[in-house]
């Protein structure tokens, strides 16, 4: 990296910590709304990596994650620079809502346009202003709608590098999840820059035990790119190709019988789906060997809606 990180004409040195606000468009009512950006930059130059929250504006673990480490000063490398938003979404963010006011989702909106609407002027200002800069990143998101997801990565194992990166993070889970079109991953894979997806919890809830892994996980990738001499010890975890939504055949009420993290055999059971008045009294069955990595919080189920999010080889 060059000695001088230029981002919206701002200027940051080796050693400087700089806060730098992206104007990327006002409200209706004219207020203008700024994107903060933060750069931890050491005195030694190094790697520069990207850390991400909230690109679904509910989606708060990310944004949690990202605050600790600021307030824990562990965002800060020995060497090379560490670029963190962490709230991409700040519009969804102020809403609780996961996409912007127009409700598109700016994670289906990469590489965008400076034209485009909100989302895609949101996607083409982190595309210009930031990945041109930056070795890797990890995006954190959060389960959506009610939906919970047990701590994981999610890369692409076709590339290697994110491969790599993802087993370094060593989050609990580690999952094969193939690049979806204009999503920031891969519009940044384009570039050549591998962004790797963590996600925890559920959205507008902390997920304690994933922020936790999280953190950890930041701190082995800036312990293995070299921009710390130390980081947290391996642990084990499960790596795992493919995944699939268990959905049910019925309209109901869904009580699992499995938790997060629950590994099962094949044809063992997940929950039942029953309804109000005492006559269905449906079983969910595991589809194959594999582990419950999503849950689905939401009682009230209507046929054919997403139940467990359930990963296998
Ligand atoms: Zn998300």
């Amino acid at each position: 990296m060059p000695d001088i990180i230029t981002i919206n004409n701002h200027e940051v040195g080796l050693g400087e910590h700089e806060k730098i606000n992206l104007n990327i468009a006002r409200l209706p009512t004219y207020t203008e709304i700024d994107l903060p950006v933060l750069i931890y930059r050491a005195k030694e130059d190094g790697p520069v990596l990207l850390l991400t929250g909230g690109l679904h504006g509910d989606e708060i673990n990310g944004v949690e994650t990202i605050r600790r480490m600021i307030e824990e000063k562990s965002i800060i490398p020995q060497r090379g620079s560490v670029i963190a938003v962490p709230i991409v979404n700040i519009y969804g963010f102020i809403q609780n809502v996961r996409g912007v006011p127009d409700g598109k989702d700016i994670n289906r909106s990469f590489p965008g346009t400076k034209r485009g609407s909100l989302a895609r002027l949101l996607a083409h200002t982190i595309m210009n202003e930031i990945i041109p800069h930056i070795d890797c990143g990890i995006d954190l998101h959060t389960g959506g709608a009610s939906r919970a997801n047990y701590p994981q990565i999610r890369c692409s194992f076709n590339s290697e590098r994110a491969k790599e990166l993802a087993h370094v993070f060593n989050a609990p889970v580690t999952l094969n999840s193939s690049l979806i079109s204009k999503s920031f991953r891969n519009a940044a894979h384009k570039k050549g820059k591998e962004i790797i997806v963590y996600e925890t919890g559920e959205s507008m809830r902390f997920d304690e035990k994933g922020i936790e892994e999280g953190i950890r996980g930041i701190q082995r990738i800036m312990e293995y790119l070299g921009m710390n001499d130390e980081g947290p010890e391996q642990q084990p975890s499960k790596t795992y190709k493919k995944s699939t939504w268990v959905r049910t055949h019925n309209s109901g009420l869904f009580t699992p019988n499995i938790a997060l993290g629950d590994e099962l055999d094949r044809k063992e059971l997940l929950g039942w789906v029953k309804d109000p008045y005492g006559k269905l009294n449906a079983k969910i069955t595991a589809p194959k060997s594999g582990m419950v990595i999503g849950l689905n919080n939401c009682p009230v189920v209507n046929k054919g809606d997403a139940l467990i999010h359930f990963a296998f080889n």
